[in-house]
């Protein structure tokens, strides 16, 4: 699963924290990086952003209310409805299919983003595209005439990675066997499993092996313990402060960490 951060100007990402969830501050950097991205290399467009909100308002130019889930734009600071943004008449295509899109957008003359506020995750996540429905029709079709090559491209791929992948969850179940040998084997796999997710992508013999350093290691399995040995998301939820609540889990996380790096499994 791949995070898109939303960016509102060539190279720009939107700074994470920014809004809290609170479209209407979110405006206040549209210019701000619109103008900073003059540096970037691409002169891109400033990019159209739309907004699916969390709060109630009305459309400052047609009075509509607007309410939570509502796709808004943002004119200087001012939520405006689709219709009145001029974007009503595209059509929304969602995101994961990465050829569609990138084909869609080089036919679409005129281009949205789409995000929504992602509280767990803390920053905007883009959702999709809002363009021409002809410029969807003309990407699909593209998309259909060269199907099969694309999809043995991903069939090399996917055999690349799992010829890959077990060696290495394995090593670093093994790693984690080896520092912390009170870990249970179910965990410890867990573990691996989850670490190696991570680094997917980061291939090479170097990445392999600072993915088996011991602090990597060590940071895996204190994520680990954190959030299934103590009530750290708990801790989180209700106060939403994340230094807070790694600062009560600590002596928790400290005592299953000690115990697992001395006794034997069982
Ligand atoms: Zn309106």
């Amino acid at each position: 699963m791949e995070i898109h951060r939303c960016q509102v100007a060539a190279g720009a990402d939107l700074p994470e924290g920014i809004g809290r969830g609170n479209f209407w501050r979110v405006a206040d950097i549209v210019p701000l990086t619109s103008a900073a991205g003059t540096a970037a290399a691409t002169p891109a467009p400033t990019e159209i952003v739309v907004f699916i909100t969390h709060q109630q308002g009305k459309c400052a130019e047609c009075g509509l209310d607007l309410f939570k889930g509502n796709w808004i734009r943002l004119v200087r600071e001012k939520p405006l409805c689709l219709e009145c943004a001029d974007l009503a008449h595209l059509e929304f295509l969602p995101r994961g299919d990465v050829a569609l899109t990138r084909r869609a957008t080089k036919h679409a003359a005129l281009r949205a983003v789409v995000v929504q506020w992602s509280r767990a995750r803390q920053h905007y996540e883009r959702q999709g595209i809002l363009v021409p429905a002809a410029a969807i029709q003309r990407a699909e079709e593209e998309c259909l005439a060269d199907a099969d090559r694309r999809a043995r491209q991903r069939e090399r791929a996917a055999v690349a990675r799992a010829a890959q992948e077990p060696g290495r969850v394995a090593a670093f179940a093994a790693a984690i066997g080896a520092a912390y040998p009170g870990c249970p084997a179910a965990e410890a796999a867990r573990i691996a499993e989850r670490a190696c997710e991570k680094y997917s992508g980061r291939v090479g013999r170097s990445a392999a092996a600072r993915e088996l350093d011991p602090e990597a290691v060590r940071l895996a399995v204190v994520a680990h313990i954190r959030h299934t040995h103590t009530n750290y998301d708990a801790l989180l939820m209700r106060h939403d402060d994340r230094a807070l609540a790694r600062q009560q889990v600590q002596p928790e996380i400290a005592r299953i960490l000690a115990r697992w790096q001395l006794a034997q499994a069982g």
